[in-house]
């Protein structure tokens, strides 16, 4: 049966992969957009009726007013900034007790290729929707009283912005290096990348350092397909050992969207869903790296068949996915670990040695040395995510 089933996979991915280029694999088509399907706000006002890109300055001016109109929901962080110096942010949402560390991480990370813009627009919309909802939904509030929610509209300024800051027509995939940010990583399993560590993907694993994200998902278009661990192997050569309960996730996701839109998420698979190495293997992507080294499930979700979606389009993929979106964020409640957050859980062949002078935790985990920095932090419990594992460490 296993055997069957793989090699339908594999089938499919050699169909899809004959019947349709690989839209990841290939650099853009610059310009090819007519300038009317694309339309700017250069206010904040012409935002509010989300039916348009932001200009640079307003996309830093809505980051801006989400803290301002609420500041006991959410704060922002910088990440880092771009090769040409533009801000990477990051807006953290939690509901009650912005400080409470017992929280499960989840973590949003959009448009690594500049050119891929509709998550861009969909992280902005949530941004807003989650803090608006808070106190009204008890859906919404529920969730973000119990999860510390990060997210990343934007990872490549540099490229969603190239033809300057008041348009996202000419966007393109690369930093401004001409490095595509997706194959810069430093690989798990393979060789090291061509190029160097970009800055912005250095800023991005510097950030993801500093947290204990147990659920992510990095945001990508082209396509419509969920694509999970891993995108180095084929699922023939090496399954994830959380494929199942990927599946099941993706399935969800899928189905949810097709209740708007039955035709969404079919250009690649029927199920809407697949192995990333089923599809097409790539070395050096950021999945694989964030999986395999820093201990929390990541999957990239390619969200929109256009690259830079229409403006007139946006609407209507909001709402297919909000719902899918906001439903994929709860799963880090349905890890198949998560009853253990905030409990010890069995630990093997892993130590935890916390330094009470200065607040450094150092982890020995099966693949690697971790270290956390709690030195910010108020004595007491903390739960540290290790390889997919709690780890209790204990700040006196
Ligand atoms: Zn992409």
């Amino acid at each position: 049966m296993k055997k069957t089933l793989i090699a339908l996979f594999l089938l499919s991915a050699v169909a899809v992969m004959a019947q349709k280029p690989r839209p990841d694999a290939f650099p853009p088509v610059p310009d090819t957009l007519s300038p009317k399907a694309i339309t700017m706000a250069t206010t904040l006002e012409e935002m509010d009726t989300w039916d348009k890109y932001p200009t640079y300055e307003v996309y830093m001016a809505m980051m801006q007013r989400f803290v301002d109109s609420f500041p006991d929901l959410c704060h922002v962080d910088t990440i880092g900034t771009s090769v040409q110096g533009r801000l990477i942010l990051s807006l953290a949402i939690t509901g009650s007790d912005l400080n409470d560390m017992y929280r499960p991480e989840f973590f949003y990370s959009s448009t690594m290729h500049g050119d891929e813009v509709t998550g861009f627009y969909l992280m902005l919309r949530l941004c807003d929707t989650l803090l608006r909802s808070y106190g009204t939904s008890q859906e919404i509030t529920s969730l973000l009283d119990r999860t510390r929610i990060c997210i990343n509209p934007l990872s490549n300024p540099d490229g969603t912005y190239r033809g300057g800051n008041n348009t996202v027509a000419r966007a393109m995939r690369y930093n401004a290096n001409y490095v595509d940010l997706n194959r810069n990583y430093p690989d798990p399993f393979g060789t090291d990348p061509l190029e160097p560590l970009q800055p912005e993907n250095e800023a991005m694993i510097n950030y993801v350092s500093q947290h204990s994200f147990r659920l992510s998902a990095n945001l990508h278009g082209g396509s419509e397909v969920m694509n999970f661990p891993w995108d180095s192997y084929t699922s023939f050569e090496q399954l994830n050992e959380h494929s199942e309960w990927w599946k099941q996730v993706c399935k969800r996701f899928v189905d949810t969207c097709r209740l708007v839109d039955s035709q969404r998420f079919r250009d690649v698979t029927n199920s809407g869903y697949i192995v990333g190495g089923d599809w097409y293997v790539i070395s050096n992507g950021r999945q694989d790296y964030f999986n395999y080294y820093h201990n929390m499930r990541e999957m990239t979700m390619e969200l929109s068949t256009s690259k830079t979606l229409s403006t007139t389009r946006l609407d209507h993929y909001w709402q297919c996915q909000s719902h899918a979106l906001i439903n994929y964020i709860k799963e880090i409640h349905n890890l198949d670990d998560s009853s253990s957050v905030g409990i010890v859980a069995p630990v093997v062949n892993m130590r935890a040695y916390p330094n009470p002078t200065t607040g450094a935790v150092t982890v020995e985990g099966t693949r690697g040395t971790y270290h956390y920095d709690l030195s910010d932090r108020p004595t007491g419990v903390y739960i540290v995510n290790v390889e997919g594992r709690p780890v209790k460490v204990v700040k006196h």
